[in-house]
């Protein structure tokens, strides 16, 4: 990983996804100084306690002013209002960056909050994260040999796309390019749909059998496909509320397909249900 020193880092949002970034930064010496804000007191005391931060503040002007570069990590809805507070703050060289699940909608905030010309915001994603959330989920080596998408449009800067690339290499992330639209309709498809699967089978699941018995017999199968759903529902509702377009999209493919297998099943056409379970495990046996 490529080694780097970025001055003064902002972090807003103090959590799974932005703590881990920093303390991956600071334990590789890639940062001198960091400074949190969360809306939450209890998560910038524990990010200052825990090491993560210098300093933290209330005031989120006091936090970005003369930041180097400005991590946003708040849910996808929260991030209009975080860029709000922040633009009369930021200095004349600071870039932002952000690494919320959606690009669309933080590529419209963006515009909205800072000018359509505006050339110092880089759009990124990490495809890494866990179910867990919190300062102390926090994990230096989350990141490492994880890809993260970076979206940049025609109008962002080659000095700004450069310094959130080192900040992104220097805690072992392979970088991709996308386009914003691409990274939306990949993601519904690879990681939006499965979520609102595994969050749908585990409330059915769970509404209609007395007692939860049933979660004491699941074992292998239900753990491995139903881990997601213990993930931050706020996230998730922002999430798919924000991609809403393409998440409606795959899942009206999915639907069709189920439908199809479930034909399939109930008219005992055991060629039909072989041909789709061959092709799916040969599918999943080519990739990982
Ligand atoms: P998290 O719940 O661990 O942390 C989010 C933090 O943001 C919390 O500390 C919360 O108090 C704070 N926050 C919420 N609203 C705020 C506001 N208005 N101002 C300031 N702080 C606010 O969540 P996370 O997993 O770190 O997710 C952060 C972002 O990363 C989201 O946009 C999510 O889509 C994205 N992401 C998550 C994962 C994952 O697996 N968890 C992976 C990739 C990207």
């Amino acid at each position: 990983s490529k080694r780097v020193v970025i001055p003064r880092v902002a972090v807003v949002g103090l959590g799974l996804i932005g703590c881990s970034w920093i303390k991956g930064l600071r334990v590789r010496g890639c940062v001198n100084g960091v400074r949190g804000y969360d809306r939450n007191l209890d998560s910038m005391q524990l990010a200052l306690s825990e090491g993560l931060i210098d300093h933290y503040s209330e005031n989120i002007a006091e936090v970005v002013a003369d930041a180097d570069l400005v991590i946003v990590s708040v849910p996808i809805m929260a991030m209009r209002p975080v860029l709000e507070s922040i633009r009369e703050h930021i200095g004349a060289h600071t870039v932002i960056t952000d690494v919320g699940s959606v690009k669309g909608s933080v590529a419209r905030d963006a515009a909205a909050v800072f000018g359509p010309e505006f050339d110092r915001f880089v759009l990124g994603h990490p495809i890494a994260g866990s179910e867990r959330s919190g300062v102390m989920a926090a994990d230096e080596n989350l990141y490492v040999r994880h890809k993260v998408i970076i979206t940049p449009e025609a109008h962002t800067s080659r000095a700004a796309l450069a310094l959130v690339r080192d900040a992104w290499s220097a805690v072992g992330a392979d970088i991709e390019h996308m386009s914003v639209d691409h990274h939306d309709e990949v993601l519904a498809a690879t990681s939006h749909l499965p979520h609102l699967l595994a969050y749908s089978l585990v409330d059915t699941l769970a509404n209609s059998h007395e007692n939860k018995e049933i979660f004491n017999y699941a074992a292998g199968g239900f753990r491995d496909f139903t881990r997601i759903a213990a993930s931050s529902p706020v996230m998730w509702r922002d999430i798919f509320g924000a991609n809403k377009d393409q998440i409606l999209k795959t899942l009206d493919l999915f639907s069709h397909d189920l439908a199809f297998l479930r034909a399939a099943i109930e008219q005992g056409d055991s060629t039909t249900v072989m041909g789709v379970l061959t092709r799916a495990k040969s599918a999943r046996d080519h990739f990982s």
